[in-house]
This record gives structure tokens, C-alpha cells and sequence, in this order.
């Protein structure tokens, strides 16, 4: 009987799993398990050592053949598939990551994580090519040519993620990925989880043992000898089954986050100072990036992201970036009107330069001199009790004392509520304006 497609990315049914069955070691490792997984999920499985955690991944993974009850992934009974179907169910559906890391010690890190791809007929160069693009973006490119043994723990781990991602899953599988790492090493890689949860939307199950981490899920599944003692839903990424595109609505689907975006987030988690980091969610970058751009194409955002990366990266001045988005397309340009061209590359200019003046050793230095520019920019009255209130308010951003929505909150509300009293507009551009300098300031 065809199972029709359902809701749910994973859903498990009745699974029982019972290790040397009818034997005097029998060990009844999973008992009757029932458990949702929506797509785009990040499960966080939790319970002692030998509950079965290790068991019910594994049994998602297809590496584990239930005594009874099924694994349905996208409609389908995994364990009804023939060899040949699972093992591509296994390299190309899910993507497995492990506390040992389980790479090849006698591989080059390029080639441990090009290793998925070696099965599917893949060339070499393209291959390389696809690898090398994850080791940047988990910044190891320079880790490429050495083996496995002469990088640190938390950088192996970046190269097993590297790998579990050559073939493109939509679910990654994570077996107490953090378990052997230091605690910047585990803010790394949980980071990147939570990247690849959030910006390039796969499902994620991890396994724990580690309270600690369950903020990080939206869904803890609490296990305790083989069964599920409860399911904790801590976030609901759809709001109702009618509401199932929410998200994207934020998000377009064919709008994929650039990779330059997805780097200076990567330098930016790398200051592994956790606050900071936390600034920087995707879905902030994602609403500054989209302020700063115009209705265009994505084709022109693309050739226009090209550009600007070159501006940032000061390999262009400010009027050869002028001119290449002014240029036509057939001219090697991004085909904007002059005028907007001005405008766009005036405004990156000027964000780009108050954001180099944050300083940040000193964020009441700062603060003062980012509020000189948006008093101008947005033209706000200038007294002193304004000023001060103004200046405290993105010096607390600034060391994060506050969310942006605080700040929002501060320059919306009126001067008897100590606010600032802007409008509700200008309030919510000079926060998006100073999410975007920190971005940029603090990705170096
Ligand atoms: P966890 O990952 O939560 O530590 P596991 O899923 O690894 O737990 O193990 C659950 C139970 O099943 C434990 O009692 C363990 O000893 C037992 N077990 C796991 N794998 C096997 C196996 N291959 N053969 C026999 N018993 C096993
Ligand atoms: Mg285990």
C-alpha cells in the first residue's frame, strides 16, 4: 500500500527496536516509539547514556532495521526499500554527523569530504570544487591539504559537516556532534547547526545528552529506557497547517542567501564571543540585506552582490562600483537606472564608513559618533536630553544589552515614556541601519 504524502518530513510508527532478540542479552533498546518531524525542524533527542538515543538515529539514518513499526521519510517506508534504494536513501536524504567524527585518518581533509560524491560518478574537479566551498564557509579552506590528524577537534567536526553536506540533504543527522569539543569548539559547530537549520533550511535531529543545548531545538523528544517520556514543542516554525509558507513570506524561496552573506556570518561567529553572536541570527541579515535593496531582479541582485563585495572588499573604488551597477547588463553591468545606481552605491558607502568608525573597545565613542550620522541622515532635533537618550540607546545595542526591537522600541516611544519620539518608520530604519553596521563591523 502506497503511504500517502504527508505533512511531516519524518514520522515514526511503533517502532520497536530489540537487540539480540529471544537471547538471554536480549536488550529491548527502543519500545513502541510514535514521533512527528515537520520539515525544517530542529529535533533535539535527549536522555541519558543507553536510553536508545544512538538507536533512534540510527534508525532514521537506515542503518538500523526495525524489529517492528516503520520510518516513513517523505511518504516513504525507508525500510521498504531495496539495497540499492537505501544506500541512496543514506547518501543523498540524510546526511550523518558523529561525536568521533569518523574520518579517514589516511584522507586529506579535501578528500574525506569529497568522499560522498566519489559514489555518484561526480568529476574530480567538481567535486573539489563543491568541498572547498564548504571549507570556506566553515573558514578551514586552509585546512584542505592536511590530514585529519593534524587539525583540532572542532575543526574535524566542521570537515564531517562539510562531508554530510556534499550531497545536498534536506536532514542532517547529528550524534552528540559536540560531545568531544571544547566549549568554543561547541558554539562553532552549534552555530553552523543552526545556519544550516535557519539560512539553508535543512531538518535537524541531534542527539544530547547536554541540557544545555536544548534552546537550540524546537522540539525536544525526552527519552528515557527505549521510550519517549515526553515531546516538548519549544518553537513552531509553522504556525498552523494553513500557514505551512509562513516562513518564506520572509524568506522567498528562490532567493538563496548569498555566500558572501554566509561567510562575514561565518567570521562573525568566529569572535566565539557568544553575544555577539547572537546579533547575528539569519533572519536579520536577511531583513537589512532587503532594506538595502531595490526591486530588482534576482539576476541583478546577484550581479549587484558580485559588485559590492568587490566594493567591500576594496578592490573597487566607489565609482567603479557606481559604474558597473549603472553599466547594462549586456555591458557587463547590473543594469540599474542611473539614479538609483547613485543612490544604492551612496548609502552602501555611507554604512560602510559609520560602521568603520565602530569602535569595539569603546561603544560609548561609538555611540556618539553613530548618532551624529543618523541625527543628519534622518534629520532628529538635536537637545542635549534627546541626544543622550539616543546615544545610551545604541551604546546598549551596541554591547548588546539590547535587542534591536529594544532599541526600536526606544527611538519609537515618546519623550514622556523616555523615549525618543520618531516616528515609527524612521525608528525602524535607524535600528535596521545599525544592525546592518554591526554586521558589517564586526565580520572584519
Ligand atoms: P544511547 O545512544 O542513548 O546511549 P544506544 O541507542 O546506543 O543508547 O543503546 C540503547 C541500548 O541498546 C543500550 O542498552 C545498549 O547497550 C544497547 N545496544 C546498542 N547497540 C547494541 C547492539 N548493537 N547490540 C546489543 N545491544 C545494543
Ligand atoms: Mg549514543
Amino acid at each position: 500500500m502506497e503511504i500517502a504524502k504527508t505533512e511531516n518530513i519524518i514520522e515514526i510508527k511503533n517502532l520497536n527496536v530489540i537487540y539480540n532478540k529471544g537471547k538471554s542479552n536480549q536488550v529491548r533498546a527502543l519500545e513502541n516509539i510514535n514521533l512527528e518531524i515537520e520539515p525544517e525542524e530542529w529535533v533535539i533527542i535527549f536522555g541519558p547514556s543507553g536510553c536508545g538515543k544512538s538507536t533512534l538515529l540510527n534508525s532514521i539514518a537506515g542503518f538500523e532495521t526495525p524489529t517492528s513499526g516503520k520510518v516513513v521519510v517523505s511518504g516513504e517506508d525507508i525500510n521498504q526499500f531495496d539495497s540499492q534504494r537505501k544506500s541512496q536513501y543514506r547518501r543523498k536524504q540524510v546526511g550523518m554527523i558523529f561525536q568521533s567524527f569518523h574520518l579517514i585518518n589516511s584522507l586529506k581533509v579535501l578528500d574525506n569530504v569529497c568522499l560522498p560524491q566519489v559514489f555518484f560518478g561526480v568529476s574530480y574537479e567538481k567535486r573539489a570544487k563543491t568541498a572547498k566551498e564548504f571549507l570556506e564557509r566553515f573558514g578551514i579552506a586552509n585546512q584542505a591539504y592536511k590530514y585529519p590528524s593534524d587539525i583540532s577537534g572542532g575543526q574535524r567536526q566542521k570537515v564531517s559537516i562539510a562531508r554530510a553536506l556534499m550531497n545536498k540533504p534536506e536532514i542532517i543527522l547529528a550524534d552528540e556532534p559536540v560531545g568531544n569539543l571544547d566549549s568554543k569548539s561547541t558554539y562553532n559547530v552549534l552555530a553552523i547547526l543552526k545556519e544550516l537549520n535557519e539560512l539553508d533550511r535543512k531538518t535537524i535531529i541531534m542527539v544530547t545528552h547536554n541540557r544545555n543545548q536544548l534552546q537550540y531545538a524546537d522540539k525536544v523528544v525526552f527519552v528515557k529506557d527505549g521510550k519517549i517520556l515526553k515531546v516538548e514543542v519549544l518553537r513552531r516554525k509553522r504556525k498552523s497547517k494553513d500557514d505551512k509558507d509562513d516562513r518564506r513570506l520572509v524568506i522567498a524561496k528562490d532567493v538563496e542567501v548569498p555566500m558572501d552573506l554566509k561567510l562575514l556570518m561565518n567570521s562573525f561567529r568566529d569572535l566565539a564571543n557568544p553575544n555577539v553572536g547572537q546579533l547575528l541570527t539569519p533572519f536579520k541579515v536577511k531583513q537589512v540585506f532587503s532594506h538595502l535593496m531595490l526591486p530588482i531582479s534576482n539576476h541583478q541582485v546577484e550581479l549587484t552582490q558580485q559588485n559590492m563585495k568587490k566594493f567591500f572588499l576594496g578592490e573597487q573604488t566607489k565609482k567603479q562600483f557606481f559604474d558597473k551597477l549603472n553599466a547594462s547588463i549586456e555591458k557587463g553591468g547590473a543594469g540599474w537606472d542611473k539614479r538609483s545606481a547613485e543612490r544604492f552605491s551612496n548609502e552602501v558607502e555611507e554604512v560602510l564608513t559609520q560602521s568603520e568608525k565602530i569602535e569595539y573597545s569603546s561603544p560609548y565613542r561609538s555611540a556618539i559618533s553613530l548618532v551624529n550620522y543618523f541625527t543628519e541622515k534622518y534629520p532628529i532635533r538635536k537637545t542635549e536630553y534627546r541626544v543622550n537618550i539616543f546615544r545610551s540607546a545604541v551604546e546598549k545595542r551596541l554591547k548588546n544589552q539590547i535587542s534591536k526591537e529594544e532599541l526600536q522600541k526606544i527611538l519609537d516611544n515618546s519623550l514622556d515614556e523616555k523615549g525618543l519620539g520618531l516616528n515609527k518608520k524612521k525608528a525602524q530604519k535607524i535600528a535596521r541601519e545599525l544592525e546592518l553596521m554591526i554586521l558589517i563591523r564586526y565580520a572584519g
